[in-house]
């Protein structure tokens, strides 16, 4: 019996002999033993018209037997009873259930055990790969909004001393990193790490210290609870499956996208609302109400709705603190039920408060 091997090494046509027996066929060539297939695995590949294409189911890829000999080919079949059972030619409809299934628990995952992964991990991570996870994410943020940071010295003292006085209220172990942006943007962000950014527009429009003292508390609250390292896990996480999903796995996409998610996304709402105790509760130890802090908000929310109806440029369109942090009625109510028993001393005198106003002045 006469057919043609390809050894799958080389991409020599070998006329070789074939015998067969119950349990396997046998290959020489030219006298010489060449191999031998068990008739279980042998298998049938896709071939040219006439033409019976063998391959032995566990063995190399390339490696196959062409029958052209029509006898030959109804011997081979009579012995390989399993000649047809291939996997690639899995009904289409289980293909198509398994890919189905695979996009649901990759949602799955998205929807419940991302957060639940970065609940979990979020504790675990040192606080030093937090700092440096938290570097990058500052590097990105620059290159996104490319404004500066004001560094007014006497301003800068005076959000020190303001930072100083809110993070050991509540003896906040972070190191804390805070500094005012120089953007049109009335915002505020915490990454992970420590580092908080005051946006100069929010600072522009607060009349109190205690309204940006608010403010920082509340970012303060996200550090210390390392909502933001939280975050970075649930968004990176979420868009590496994403990219499973999608074909895109790149690491670079994913720190982007996570860097994107962070300044355009609320927390969840169980995380802000922490975060407002926080900062309420770290007013009232020190002897000041907790809620100028709103009523900053409620300005900027009225300002901004001002400015929609007289349909401003873009600027003012980019996602702002109100929109990661909306000013609900109910938040409102919260904070002002934080009252100190005992007024307590300004957190900064009139000129400290004038110093941090004009931080971002240049002298
Ligand atoms: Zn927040």
């Amino acid at each position: 019996m006469d057919a043609v091997f390809y050894d799958g090494t080389s991409a020599r046509r070998r006329a070789v002999v074939l015998t067969i027996t119950a349990s396997s066929l046998d290959i020489h060539e030219g006298g010489e033993w060449v191999a031998s297939w068990p008739v279980d695995d042998i298998r049938r590949k896709d071939a040219p018209e006439g033409i019976l294409r063998l391959t032995r189911e566990s063995g190399p890829d390339l490696t196959r037997l062409d029958v052209a000999d029509p006898a030959v080919q109804a011997i081979i079949r009579q012995h390989c009873h399993r000649i047809d059972d291939h996997h690639d030619r899995e009904p289409r409809g289980r293909i198509v259930f398994w890919s189905a299934a695979t996009a649901v628990s990759i949602i799955l995952s998205v929807l419940f055990l991302m957060p639940l992964l970065a609940q979990t991990l979020t504790p675990l991570i040192p606080v030093e790969a937090e700092r440096r996870i938290g570097k990058a994410v500052d590097n990105q943020l620059h290159t996104l909004l490319g404004d500066k940071v004001c560094e007014a010295p006497e301003g800068s003292l005076a959000l020190r001393r303001l930072t100083d006085r809110l993070s050991r209220a509540k003896g906040v172990e972070a190191a804390l990193d805070v500094a005012v942006l120089d953007s049109k943007i009335p915002n505020a962000i915490a990454l992970p790490g420590g580092r908080i950014y005051v946006f100069r527009a929010l600072l522009d429009k607060a009349e109190s210290t205690d309204e940006i003292a608010g403010v920082l508390g509340h970012e303060i609250g996200h550090v210390a609870a390392r909502d933001g390292l939280r975050k970075m896990i649930q968004s990176g996480g979420t868009s590496y499956l994403f990219g499973l999903l999608f074909g895109d796995v790149t690491g670079g996409g994913a720190i982007v996208f996570a860097s994107r998610y962070l300044i355009d996304s609320a927390y969840s709402r169980e995380a802000e609302a922490a975060a407002d105790d926080f900062a309420g509760a770290t007013m009232v130890s020190l002897g000041r109400p907790a809620h100028p802090m709103a009523l900053l908000l409620k300005r900027i929310e009225a300002d901004q709705d001002g400015d929609k109806e007289e349909g401003e440029g873009n600027e003012r369109r980019i996602p702002a603190f109100l929109l990661t942090h909306p000013v609900t009625g109910q938040r409102l109510k919260a904070l002002e039920k934080q009252v100190p028993s005992q007024p307590g001393e300004p957190l900064l005198t009139q000129q400290e408060w004038r110093a941090l106003k004009e931080i971002c002045k240049t002298p």
